[in-house]
């Protein structure tokens, strides 16, 4: 919503003194009043000190005449610390007491803000995510947003009230609050934003932006200006953990613009930068972006395990022998390579799973062993999937061949490969990450 309250004339009644009459014209500044939602991470509210840099940010804001929302995540290393008390209180903890624990991290924080918001002056209230309500479904520890009630917080909004609120959490339809999956407050600002229609979404992280890939990795990498939402949503799924992979989604069904800035920059400054914006990354439609790279980024996946099921007979209905049972146990595969021997009569599979599900995948494997009826069974977990991301990919031919030409000179060994039509990835060993990424970041020009 873009509200111009625009230029006002004030015009005076015209005063007769004597002969002369003169008229007062006051003319009032022409601001353009937006809704904004902003998004705080765990280190830009690590302590009471980053809370109140984080409060001048939004006042700043308000200041400005905006509508401002916020949405703040916990205090950095407070949801590891609540996962492991709930691991250490019982390993196969309840997933709903579970989502009680880790919630709690975002509560605090909530109401510090709101109290030094107060404190500053600024007309401001916390909300938990049952009090919007925040309705999920009942998936408790990566329960999905179903539905925000929008008026309620509308209506505060545009009494000028700032509502910091919560992040990664809501409340499930048993009544009991759920939590979104690590990462979650990305989330919940972008369907905050996207209930209350606002103009923008501000993810203020430890980084001032979305870089070529991850600069703690490789410092030469650039920041990029703009990135489309469909880059976006491969280089999050694909390892850049910058944004949860469900905000993007969510920020391009909804076609949100979702901005990524620092929180660390100087609340004081000039706001008005590259394109009308702080320094910082657009991620937005694929129309609004002004040049467009072949490749835009590198990312990489730690996470992943690797399977090899050897020597299973190469007949119908084995694919679905190897991968039903493990769709029926909610474990997701991924890469899939498939070698069928020099006689035609056996095949290997290869295949990767979520490293968290690898020993469940395992389990499940061996108990169908007989359905499958394969000879050996192996597998890794020091692999890393290294993926190129790049919407010009769709009009250039060779970029592939570009990527295994370039690891081979490096000596890198490639045990999986998949490809979309603009990104492709590669399974290697993990002690290589490194080489791999710095080496496919130098080779497609994307050094600063
Ligand atoms: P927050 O606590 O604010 O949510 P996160 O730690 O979740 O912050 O995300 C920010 C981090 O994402 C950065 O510190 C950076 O190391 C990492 N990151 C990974 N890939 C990228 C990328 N391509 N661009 C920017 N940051 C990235
Ligand atoms: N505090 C939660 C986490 O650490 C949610 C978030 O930070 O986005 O995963
Ligand atoms: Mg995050």
């Amino acid at each position: 919503m873009v509200a111009a309250r625009g230029l006002c004339l004030y015009a005076c009644p015209p005063i007769e003194q004597g002969a002369g009459a003169f008229c007062v014209l006051i003319i009032k500044k022409t601001t353009l009043m937006a809704r904004l939602v902003l998004k705080f991470g765990g280190t830009s509210v690590a302590d009471l000190d980053r809370i109140r840099n984080v409060a001048r940010h939004v006042k700043r804001e308000v200041d400005a005449g905006n509508e401002v929302a916020v949405v703040v995540s916990a205090m950095a290393g407070q949801t590891n610390k609540l996962v492991e008390f709930c691991r250490e209180a019982s390993p196969l903890h309840d997933a709903r007491e579970y989502d009680a624990v880790v919630a709690s991290g975002e509560q605090v924080t909530s109401g510090l803000l709101a109290v030094v918001l107060q404190d500053m002056g600024v007309n401001a209230r916390s909300w938990q995510g049952w009090q919007v309500p925040i309705k999920t479904d009942e998936n408790h520890g990566a329960a999905r947003i179903k539905e925000i009630d929008a008026d309620f917080l509308s209506e505060r909004l545009s009494q000028g009230q700032v509502a910091v609120l919560a992040g990664f959490q809501g409340i499930s339809p048993d009544n009991r609050i759920s939590t979104l999956g690590r990462g979650g407050s990305d989330t919940s600002a972008v369907a905050i934003a996207a209930a209350v229609k606002a103009d923008r979404c501000d993810i203020y992280t430890d980084v001032d932006g979305v870089y070529t890939t991850d600069p703690r990795i490789v410092p030469k990498a650039k920041r990029l200006d703009r990135v489309s939402f469909e880059e976006m949503l491969e280089m999050a799924s694909l390892g850049a953990k910058v944004l949860q992979v469900r905000s993007v989604e969510m920020a391009m069904v909804h076609g949100v613009r979702t901005f990524v800035r620092s929180s660390f920059d100087d609340p004081d400054a000039p706001q008005v930068g590259n394109g009308g914006l702080p320094p910082g990354t657009l991620i937005c439609d694929e129309d609004e972006l002004v040049e467009q790279q072949v490749v835009t980024g590198i990312a990489f996946a730690k996470d992943e395990a690797q399977i090899s099921i050897r020597d299973v007979a190469d007949k119908p209905g084995v694919a679905e022998s190897v991968f039903g049972p493990l769709a029926d146990a909610n474990i997701n595969v991924d890469m899939i390579v498939q070698n069928i021997s020099p006689d035609g009569k056996t095949t290997d599979i290869t295949f990767t799973v979520p490293e968290a599900d690898y020993i469940r995948a395992i389990s499940v494997l061996e108990d169908n062993r007989g359905e499958i009826g394969f000879q050996n069974l192996e597998g890794a977990t020091d692999v890393v999937k290294v993926s190129v991301i790049g919407i010009g990919m769709r009009s250039h031919a060779g970029i592939a061949a570009q990527c295994f030409r370039g690891l081979a000179e490096k000596g890198i060994n490639i045990r999986a490969i998949t490809t979309s039509e603009i990104k492709i990835s590669v399974l290697i060993d993990s002690a290589y990450t490194e080489l791999a990424v710095r080496t496919l970041h130098s080779l497609y020009g994307l050094d600063g």
